[in-house]
């Protein structure tokens, strides 16, 4: 477990300051609001670590709460869609991850958090913060909902890579690295339109060598 408790630090391009926040404009050209770090509810992320020895203990646990982190992303991106076209896309494919996950959940028999339940719903109550508090800043912006974007596709990197430590099954790993080249995906297309939306981005979950990898390299096959 590394890096939930770095604080959040961005910094936005000096030519967006003087910039209205334009909305949705498909590409990020607009602007985007300055970042207020003052809203970064840290307490989440605190709150994430304070069961790390219990959420990836064995495979049903780490099923359980991969389930809800991808409905998580799904839930947060709908709830940003309005910000940029790239949302929605993301979204269905988040939906495909939590349903990956379900499948995995009937076959071992084990209950899912999510029966039952609506969106921006969830049955942990970190998860439930973390979900409420990343809507709350990524509403602020287009840039802040971005960023917020990233910060997601950074956590679930960093959760499935502690995963694998726990994940013995066949059938749980390939589907660790169908999720995890989605993220990879998905961080690239956010990092995208954050570059072109001028602002910058500091990684939150993964040491910088490791962001910048993924984040610049080339666009892999699925979702
Ligand atoms: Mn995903
Ligand atoms: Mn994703």
């Amino acid at each position: 477990m590394k890096a939930y408790l770095i604080p959040m630090i961005v910094a936005l391009g000096a030519s967006l300051s003087a910039c209205g926040d334009a909305g949705n404009d498909g590409n990020g050209g607009n602007g985007g609001n300055r970042y207020d770090a003052a809203a970064y509810d840290a307490a989440a992320y605190d709150a994430v670590t304070a069961d790390g020895s219990a959420r990836f203990a064995d495979e049903a646990a780490l099923l359980r709460w991969l389930r809800e982190e991808e409905k998580l992303a799904h839930d947060v991106y709908v709830a940003l869609q309005g910000r940029s076209m790239v949302f929605s896309n993301i979204a269905a494919s988040e939906q495909m991850h939590t349903e990956a996950v379900k499948t995995l959940l009937d076959r071992y028999g084990i209950p899912d958090p999510s029966a039952g339940r609506a969106a921006a719903s969830f049955a942990d109550p970190t998860l439930q913060s973390l979900h409420d508090a990343l809507v709350a800043r990524g509403s602020a912006s287009t840039v802040a909902a971005l960023q917020v974007g990233a910060e997601i596709e950074e956590l679930d990197i960093a959760d499935i890579r502690e995963m694998r430590g726990v994940a013995t099954s066949a059938d749980v790993r390939a589907t660790l690295d169908t999720l995890e080249r989605g993220s990879r995906n998905h961080l690239r297309s956010f990092w995208r339109q954050l570059q072109m939306a001028g602002a910058s981005y500091t990684p939150q979950h993964l040491d910088a060598a490791e962001f910048r990898a993924i984040a610049e390299s080339a666009a892999e096959t699925g979702r």
